[in-house]
């Protein structure tokens, strides 16, 4: 009997430590990454300075070269400009990525006009669509409300970041946004609303490469690609998706994606509509997978 008792007590001592070891792993990981966030944000702040300088000279160069740039040199201060902005593009993710993931962004939540944002989006894409060939349309579905409560430029920097994928990465066809008030299915439904609050959905839908079902969830890491080669046919960082799905937790919403290879893919935003006391959950983000469409 005493037998039985030590052992029991040996086996919840064993527990116990192995807990307080787990406890104070999870911790060390928190500091870590909570130095890495530092490290990233500050790093990103003195890169952006020196390179501000860079696009603001180039651009001088450009415009006030009064004819005494031959058409080469000024062909040159073009692609340093170019490039200067490509860089202060993953720059400017990697500065969001940091925040959002240390917990240092805040949402911004204001009243939203939906009905502008077809013509934001057209105004954005339609261009660039068209030199690819493909067609591209932004339907605001009938049972839409005009006003939603959320961050506009959070929810603009979550709809390009689809948005430029989807055009990226379709050859034919055609790049379609629809935005509507959502029906949600109760699965979806942990996203984490009270009952009053409105969802909205805003479906990106392309007819390009699509996903492979094995490489759903890793494209959503920081720095990962469907196709990793260095042979890859696409350029990019990789940080796109990730930082869309941290955004889109900040404004407790879902990202939902599904997809076919060779058919395309359907990338669903779902944003409730926010009051202005909200306040940012800090769960980790997960990632929402339907079967294909
Ligand atoms: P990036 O576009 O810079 O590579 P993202 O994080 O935005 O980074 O996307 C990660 C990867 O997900 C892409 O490299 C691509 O492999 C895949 N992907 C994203 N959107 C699409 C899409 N609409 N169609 C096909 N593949 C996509």
């Amino acid at each position: 009997m005493q037998e039985q008792r030590n052992h029991a007590q040996a086996k919840t001592a064993e527990a116990e430590e192995a807990r307080a070891e787990m406890q104070l792993y999870a911790e060390q990981l928190k500091v870590s990454s909570q130095y890495k966030s530092e490290f990233l944000a500050n790093m990103s702040h003195e890169l952006r300075t020196p390179l501000n300088s860079m696009l603001v000279f180039s651009q001088f160069l450009k415009e006030n070269n009064n004819h005494t740039l031959t058409d080469d040199e000024l062909l040159y201060a073009g692609y340093i400009q170019n490039s200067g902005n490509d860089l202060l593009s993953l720059i400017n993710d990697i500065l969001d990525l940091s925040k959002v993931e240390s917990g240092k962004m805040e949402p911004n939540i204001d009243a939203i006009n939906l009905s502008e944002m077809p013509q934001i989006m057209e105004q954005h894409f339609s261009e660039l669509a068209a030199r690819k060939g493909l067609e591209f349309a932004v339907i605001l579905h009938p049972d839409t409300p005009n006003l939603m409560f959320t961050d506009e430029q959070r929810l603009q920097q979550i709809l390009k970041n689809l948005i430029s994928n989807a055009i990226k990465f379709t050859t034919i066809g055609k790049v379609e946004i629809t935005i509507r008030k959502a029906v949600l299915s109760a699965e979806h439904l942990e996203m984490q609303i009270d009952n009053s609050n409105e969802v909205i959905s805003f479906a990106v839908r392309d007819t390009g490469l699509g996903i492979p079902k094995d490489k759903y969830e890793l494209i959503f890491e920081s720095f990962q690609q469907a196709d990793g080669t260095i042979e890859r046919n696409y350029g990019g960082t990789g940080l796109g998706l990730s930082i869309s799905n941290q955004l889109t937790t900040l404004l407790g919403g879902s990202l939902l994606l599904e997809s076919e290879l060779g058919v395309g893919s359907i990338f669903t935003l779902y944003l409730p509509s926010l009051s202005s006391d909200f306040e940012p959950f800090e769960a980790a983000p997960t990632v929402e997978i339907l079967s294909s469409p």
